[in-house]
């Protein structure tokens, strides 16, 4: 009997904090807002944070979600999650970035590529422009080859190949991400238009293709140095970036 009423205060807490949203037969289960208070640039600012699941198991009783996270060994998979600042639902201008996840640009701060320098400037230009919205989506390692994957085509490219030469060497296509999730998750959160952070046109044509409500691009450049001069070359060069 307590067993029992423990689990429905549990779920008591969590149900209004979860979002279906259902796509076919499958289903998105968003969870927040989670106040999360994070230091950018020295300093405390308040964003709201949310994480998501993709399943196949699609239902209105969130009990039964709860009841499978213990058995699905989630650390062995990521999540992706999206940090939102401001009044993100209703307000007029809204900025948004799609981060791929970068484990030794975002974590150890690489210098070989510029994606830490992007994911911090990308949440300062959100707070700046007072509302937004950081997706971290981690299913983008290595412009989607994972990042075991990666680490071999580092080694390729200390040996004179460029990020698209060593990616498909590997047989993989120069870019595999896909935005589905990320797209259906930012409509639940905002259905007006939103400004996309990027400095690649293409990212901007692929998410709009695949029907998202962006309307334009902002730029974002900088961080150049000896190690990533030619891995940004390369993003100018072969994958359609503008170098501005
Ligand atoms: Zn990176």
């Amino acid at each position: 009997m307590k067993q029992v009423q423990s689990n429905s205060n549990i779920l008591s807490l969590l149900e209004d904090k979860i979002k279906q949203i259902k796509k076919d037969n499958e289903a998105i289960y968003l969870v927040g807002p989670i106040k999360l208070p994070v230091n950018l640039n020295g300093k405390t600012v308040e964003f709201k944070w949310y994480s998501w699941l993709k399943s196949e198991n699609v239902t209105e009783n969130f009990q039964q979600v709860i009841d499978q996270l213990s058995s699905a060994n989630l650390a062995d998979y990521q999540q992706s999650s999206v940090l939102v600042y401001g009044d993100f639902e209703y307000g007029d201008e809204a900025l948004i970035r799609m981060h791929s996840i970068c484990h030794t640009g975002d974590i150890f701060g690489s210098k070989r590529c510029d994606c830490g320098f992007q994911l911090k400037q990308s949440m300062q230009m959100i707070t700046d422009h007072g509302t937004g919205a950081l997706f971290y989506l981690a299913n983008h390692e290595g412009r989607g080859i994972g990042l075991f994957s990666k680490a071999m085509a580092y080694i390729l490219q200390e040996n004179g190949y460029d990020t698209v030469e060593a990616n498909e060497g590997l047989g993989f296509p120069d870019d595999s991400r896909n935005y589905d999730e990320a797209i259906e998750v930012l409509k639940a959160l905002r259905s007006k238009p939103v400004t996309l952070i990027t400095n690649n046109p293409k990212k901007l044509k692929a998410l709009q293709v695949a029907g998202a409500p962006v309307s334009g691009r902002t730029p974002l450049w900088g961080d150049v140095s000896e190690y990533n001069e030619k891995y940004l070359q390369t993003k100018v060069k072969k994958s359609g970036h503008m170098a501005e």
